[in-house]
């Protein structure tokens, strides 16, 4: 059969009725532990000589099933499933700089990414470096020397739509032997993917847009199946025996697909962040209206954006289909099917009068989801992103006054009556 198209796969990939009595629904593998026939499928098992189940913290059919179908939607040739977006963030980063060294990172990603940078990579011996050359390759280049293990972006930031030209950033680390991470979660694999555009390994949080109904935490980590970046002198992690393989080392084991497999037995194995059997079942019936989903959102955040840049109460708006977006040219080129549904906006009144708002808003939800089925609302500098200290706020480029959208599936006209009457309430109009 030729090969599926984006949205035949969304539905049908990495699972066959046929594996289970003809269930067109994926079953809900249930279960903690897996019998081994005998003695030799126990040892086959441990030494990796068979492929098969062991234990759900380290696998489980139905979050294969669930990571499989993403991994279709991403081009991406291996893949692993956590339990949420940060396990999948940590364990990638961890397993590049298992010995150490420096991550270069964007400014422009999630709250909790950053809190984990200055709190909690310093303490593992993780040095990480926080810088804006992202925007620059030429200037990114400059800061690629040998102890640098990764590069790390977002593709669409949260929460301010800022778009990463991933082409460029891949070149460059490229050039210099260092792989470049991408957190895709604001995009999904339906408005972008990573791998088309140079990256090499893709992070996501699944509890996002990518499944859609704010019901589960979820994690990926993808991969291009590309290893010949990881040379010994860099990355002597991967190519160091390990007594329980009987001496052998990962890349001995799985030459392509190494980086993955170190990841689940390193890091999903003894840090233990298993994503729940049910979960990846919630997770594949998300995946299923994926499209149609990001689609419509991405229709409700343009309607929001053009309602907020012709309103006296909103100083600036933030998405890629804004008026003065500040990347239009790249979005034209890397997001033929819109900006997605995360807008933000600042206000234009006093704090005071922002709470007035928030606590007058009555469609929307207020809290720290996005992605959700459901329109949300939220002051992400008191929130989301208030892990972070003066200075990166202004490195991130995230304005006191700035609140954050996540269009949801409503119609868009409730929605902006809402908004309309909110300001009102809050004397803004
Ligand atoms: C939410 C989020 C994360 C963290 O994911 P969890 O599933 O909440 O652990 C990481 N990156 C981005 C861009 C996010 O929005």
């Amino acid at each position: 059969m030729a090969e599926l198209k984006f949205d035949t796969r969304k539905i049908r990939a990495g699972y066959e009725p046929s594996d289970n009595n003809q269930a067109v629904s994926p079953p809900i593998y249930q279960t903690a532990s897996y019998d081994f026939r005998d003695t030799q499928h126990a040892q086959n098992l441990f030494t990796y000589k068979e492929a098969g189940y062991l234990y759900t913290r380290v696998g489980n059919p139905t979050v294969t099933y669930f990571a499989e179908r993403v991994k279709a939607l991403d081009g991406a040739k291996n893949v692993v499933a956590v339990g949420s977006g940060m396990a999948a963030i940590s364990y990638t980063l961890l397993n590049l700089a298992a010995k150490g060294g420096t991550i270069l990172a964007s400014p422009y990603v999630y709250g909790g990414t950053i809190d984990a940078f200055d709190r909690l990579f310093p303490e593992l011996g993780v040095n990480i470096k926080i810088t804006d050359a992202v925007l620059d390759p030429e200037k990114l280049e400059a800061e690629l020397t040998d102890d640098v293990k990764a590069v790390y972006v977002e593709s669409i930031s949260n929460p301010n739509a800022y778009l990463l030209d991933i082409d460029a950033i891949s070149e460059v680390a490229h050039k210099h032997g260092v792989p470049v991470v991408v957190d895709n979660t604001l995009a999904t694999p339906y408005l972008y993917r990573p791998f088309e555009h140079g990256a090499d390994i893709v992070v996501y949080s699944a509890t996002k847009s990518l499944t859609g109904h704010g019901n589960i935490i979820a994690g990926l980590i993808l991969d291009n199946g590309d290893m010949s970046l990881y040379t010994k002198e860099r990355y002597p992690q991967f190519f160091e025996p390990i007594v329980m393989l009987g001496g052998k080392s990962p890349a001995d084991i799985f030459p392509d697909n190494y980086f993955i497999f170190r990841a689940t037995l390193v890091y999903l194995n003894l840090l233990g962040a298993a994503l729940s059997p049910q979960d990846a079942y919630l997770g594949i019936i998300g995946l299923e209206t994926l499209s149609e989903r990001v689609a419509k959102q991405t229709k409700n955040a343009e309607k929001l954006v053009k309602y907020l840049e012709n309103s006296p109460a909103v100083e600036w708006v933030r998405h890629p289909s804004a008026e003065n977006y500040k990347f239009k040219a790249l979005a034209e080129k890397h997001l033929p099917n819109g900006g997605g549904g995360v807008l933000s906006f600042g206000i234009k009144g006093t704090a005071e009068q922002e709470a007035e708002f928030l606590n007058n808003i009555k469609l929307f939800h207020y809290h720290v989801n996005l992605g959700d089925a459901r329109s949300l609302i939220v002051d992400s500098p008191n929130t989301t992103h208030s892990e972070l200290n003066d200075e990166e706020f202004v490195l991130a480029d995230i304005p006191k006054n700035l609140i954050r959208i996540s269009a949801g599936l409503e119609d868009a006209e409730d929605l902006i009556a809402d908004l309309e009457q909110a300001f009102k309430a809050a004397g803004l109009l």
